[in-house]
């Protein structure tokens, strides 16, 4: 018999309204509503109909077709931003947020959404206030500094302090220190923006003073430097520090800029970490403007800080753009209260989770890993091998590119050495499909979990045994 006849023999789908008779439909309208439930039952309808007229076995029953609807509309329902293990190594990734905040900043944040704030109200006066306010008194004791703004990130930090200082005028750079950040921060690129003309001196590898001095002109409105932090140039080099700088810039009555992209307030080397010059230091070293992000070592929210001079503060903040990049009330207030807590040094380490996760010992991650290896070679299968290993984390973002912090993790190596690249990007695939994604690294032929950043052990251990039931049921099934 061709399958001509068996198409046109074959009894209509369900109709909608059978479907929606079922059990499983009723209870899903009660979750979803009943308009999300039709709409999922008539995609699902016509995802199996083709199939259905192709002549295949499908199961078409109306139960069958109300499974599919639910299973659609809690895939839709899952949010689109979701709660993730970060198992790369790399406490202050970008692509997975950078710092999670303090409970107290969570606390402030969860607190300013919930009711009015006084964001731009002062309470003393019942006059109009400025949102700055609430961090510039936390800012200038912490740096030393003698005024602060916060815009959006500190790309917008580094775009108003040269639109405010340098537009249509020259902004003299090391070309050392040209860099790029994550292909969406190029140095060259936000000058232009900026309205910035861009004097580059010196080479890529060397740049003297003199250099300095030989580009400055009648138009020369800032000299700028640039932490280069994802890169490092090694070998024959000679950079230009602020305190060299810093007399040539007053000397000529110019700012100097220092972008110092993480915002180290502590001194890393007191907490075992290698030291990473402080913003601090940049204002001692005769910085007149010091631009870094909120939310890389500083460890609060997404924020740029400009801290300095009062003067040049003042024109930032009077700039319009400043409008258009300044930050919200929740990030405001997650950064007064992370900003809080530098206050005290001597707890900073147990509230800071940057500075927590950080500082954790290698030897302390390597027993957790040996906690967890049985429950991850149980989920990953008899194809694979578990081994708890040392590993190497980073900061990220930037900071300290080259150095490496000792930690402890786990390792998966496919047991088939020739199949080694697609097993390995299948076990990776397969982590990250569970509720809690899981998210590692792969390295010489080895899945790496490096457990320094993971801040959920419950959550790992349940995305373990979520994938240890399918490898099970898959295994059964070959
Ligand atoms: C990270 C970084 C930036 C960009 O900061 P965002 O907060 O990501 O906008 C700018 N300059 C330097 C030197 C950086 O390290």
């Amino acid at each position: 018999m061709s399958n001509a006849t068996a198409v046109e023999t074959r009894p209509p789908l369900p109709a909608v309204d059978r479907v929606l008779a079922t059990d499983a439909a009723r209870v899903l309208a009660e979750r979803f509503g009943r308009a999300a439930t039709v709409a999922s039952v008539r995609a699902s309808l016509s995802e199996v109909r083709p199939a259905w007229l192709g002549g295949a076995s499908v199961d078409i029953s109306p139960e069958r077709i109300a499974a599919a609807a639910t299973l659609r509309l809690e895939a839709e329902a899952r949010p689109s931003q979701r709660r993730v293990l970060n198992l790369t190594g790399t406490v202050l990734h970008t692509n997975l947020g950078r710092a999670l905040l303090a409970e107290e900043a969570i606390a402030a944040v969860t607190a300013a959404m919930r009711g009015p704030s006084s964001l731009e109200f002062d309470l003393a006066t019942g006059q109009r206030g400025e949102r700055d306010d609430h961090v510039r008194g936390l800012l200038r004791e912490l740096t030393g500094a003698e005024d602060a703004v916060a815009v959006n990130n500190n790309a917008a930090a580094v775009l108003l302090t040269l639109n405010s200082l340098s537009e249509g005028r020259e902004s003299i750079v090391s070309r050392g220190e040209l860099i790029e950040i994550g292909g969406s921060f190029r140095m060259p690129s936000i000058m232009a923006r900026a309205g910035a003309r861009l004097v580059e001196v010196g080479t890529t590898n060397r740049t003297h003073l003199a250099d300095y001095a030989d580009a400055i002109g009648p138009d020369t409105a800032l000299i700028m430097k640039v932490h280069p932090s994802n890169y490092r140039i090694e070998g024959f080099v000679k950079e230009v520090c602020a305190r060299e700088l810093a007399p040539l810039a007053r000397d000529h009555g110019l700012p100097l800029v220092d972008d110092l992209g993480s915002g180290v307030l502590v001194d890393l080397a007191a907490y075992g970490l290698v030291r990473e010059r402080t913003v601090q230091e940049a204002v001692c070293d005769g910085a007149d403007l010091v631009t870094f992000s909120g939310d890389k070592l500083l460890g609060g929210p997404q924020a740029g800080l400009v801290i300095g001079r009062a003067d040049l503060v003042k024109r930032l903040a009077k700039n319009h753009l400043k409008r258009a990049l300044r930050l919200d009330k929740l990030r405001l207030a997650a950064l007064e209260a992370t900003l809080k807590l530098y206050r005290d040094p001597d707890r900073l380490a147990a509230r800071l989770p940057t500075l927590a996760l950080l500082t954790r010992p290698p030897d302390a991650l390597k027993a957790l890993a040996g906690r967890f290896a049985p429950a991850l070679a149980r989920a990953a299968g008899r194809d694979y091998e578990v081994a708890v290993a040392d590993t190497e984390s980073q900061i990220g973002s930037g900071a300290l590119p080259l150095a490496t912090i000792p930690s402890g993790g786990l390792t998966v190596a496919s047991v088939d050495a020739r199949r080694a690249g697609s097993a390995l990007q299948k076990l990776a695939a397969a982590l990250r499909a569970v509720s809690t994604p899981v998210i590692g690294r792969i390295s010489d032929d080895r899945l790496i979990l490096d457990l320094r950043a993971l801040d959920d052990e419950a959550a790992f251990a349940a995305s373990l045994d979520e994938l240890a039931a399918t490898t099970a049921a898959a295994g059964a099934a070959r």
